[in-house]
């Protein structure tokens, strides 16, 4: 194990930026780096991405390995898998980090295969084992009911880390580091599968994972109409609103609205739940939240357990109150 040293961050980029999961993820490497004693270096993939290798310096990063080729340009299981394959085994880190992103998930299982090493997916925490310095991986487990750390001495030691349960660093403009371009040397033939359309999905309003503020409606609320009455609340609380898995399969509201396992994995600063038991799978896509606060009729919904605030009562009845008060203070 000698030779693996530092730790690597995966910086994904979206639309020709650094979106906050890379951020995030950079700011947790650095971490672990600063405990460690070693040197932070980030990954920049893709085409005409070589401008973003200073930001991710700001970011913490002592270097930037970019690998910049058309090729590259779309995210390609094969062909970012190769790269990622190169650019690991030049540079041998002890630990790799990625986001827990349709990207993160769809690479790090083959590329930890084709490096013969293991990967711990959508943790919520990464911290060092001061005893062995290996990497501890703490990630919810039996859909949320407990917290298991795992640590694996086979390297690189590869985990992805969940949306927003970390913050982003504040970048330092006079951070000083190394720029190393790798070339990609891809074979556009090994390149199996080709992006012929993206359709960008269509999201009104906030997107969840962004909102600081979420109204959250479950199979109590009823109707589509009930949620119009959620939706005015999101609305003077500059948030969002999501919703348990019975309402979307209902179509009262949109599908990509659904919280939970199967759903959406968010962490607002404020979950207002309303109308919803607080199923399992429903509490594994929000049980990050900074603070919950539940409506429900029924005083031993499970729901009560997870909130910091509750109101037993009719929603119909609790919410028009609770919008009256709340407008009242904002008028204060
Ligand atoms: C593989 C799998 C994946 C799943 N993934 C998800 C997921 O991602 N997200 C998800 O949400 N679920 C998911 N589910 C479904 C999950 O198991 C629950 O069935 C679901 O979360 C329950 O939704 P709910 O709380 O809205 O409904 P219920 O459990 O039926 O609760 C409704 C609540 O509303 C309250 N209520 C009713 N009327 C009123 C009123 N007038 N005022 C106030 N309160 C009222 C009731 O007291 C009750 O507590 C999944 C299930 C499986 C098997």
């Amino acid at each position: 194990m000698a030779e693996y040293k530092g730790i690597m961050t995966f910086c994904e980029i979206i639309e020709d930026e650094l979106p906050s999961i890379s951020k995030e993820v950079l700011g947790c490497g650095r971490k672990l780096a600063d405990d460690l004693g070693q040197e932070l270096c980030t990954v920049l993939v893709g085409s005409g991405v070589e401008s973003l290798a200073q930001e991710a310096i700001s970011l913490g990063a002592d270097k930037a390995y970019v690998v910049d080729d058309p090729l590259l340009k779309e995210y390609q299981t094969d062909s970012y898998v190769q790269v990622m394959k190169k650019v690991v085994t030049q540079v041998m880190p002890q630990i790799l980090i990625l986001g827990q992103t349709s990207v993160g998930r769809d690479l790090v299982p083959m590329l930890a295969f084709r490096l013969d090493t293991t990967a711990t997916l959508d943790c919520v925490e990464l911290a060092i084992d001061p005893d062995t310095r290996l990497l501890q991986r703490i990630k919810p487990v039996f859909g949320g009911n407990a917290v298991a750390t795992f640590t694996c001495d086979s390297y690189p030691q590869i985990a992805t880390v969940r949306d927003k349960v970390m913050s982003p660093p504040e970048p330092d403009a006079s951070k000083q580091g190394e720029i190393i371009t790798i070339d990609a040397g891809l074979d556009p033939s090994t390149i199996r599968a080709r992006l012929l359309k993206r359709v960008k999905e269509d999201e009104e309003g906030v997107r969840l994972e962004d909102a600081s503020i979420i109204v959250s409606g479950g199979r109590g609320i009823g109707s589509a109409e009930g949620f119009n009455q959620l939706q005015e609340l999101a609305a003077m609380l500059q948030g969002a609103v999501g919703a348990s898995r019975p309402p979307c399969d209902n179509r009262w509201i949109a599908p990509n609205r659904q919280v939970g396992i199967t759903g959406r994995i968010v962490s607002p600063d404020l979950y207002v739940a309303i109308g919803l038991s607080g199923s399992i799978q429903h509490l594994s896509g929000c049980g990050q939240a900074k603070n919950i606060i539940a409506i429900n009729k029924d005083p031993e919904a499970s729901i009560f357990n997870y909130a910091d605030f509750g109101v037993v009562g009719d929603w119909k009845k609790v919410l028009p109150a609770f919008k009256d008060k709340l407008k009242e203070l904002m008028s204060e």
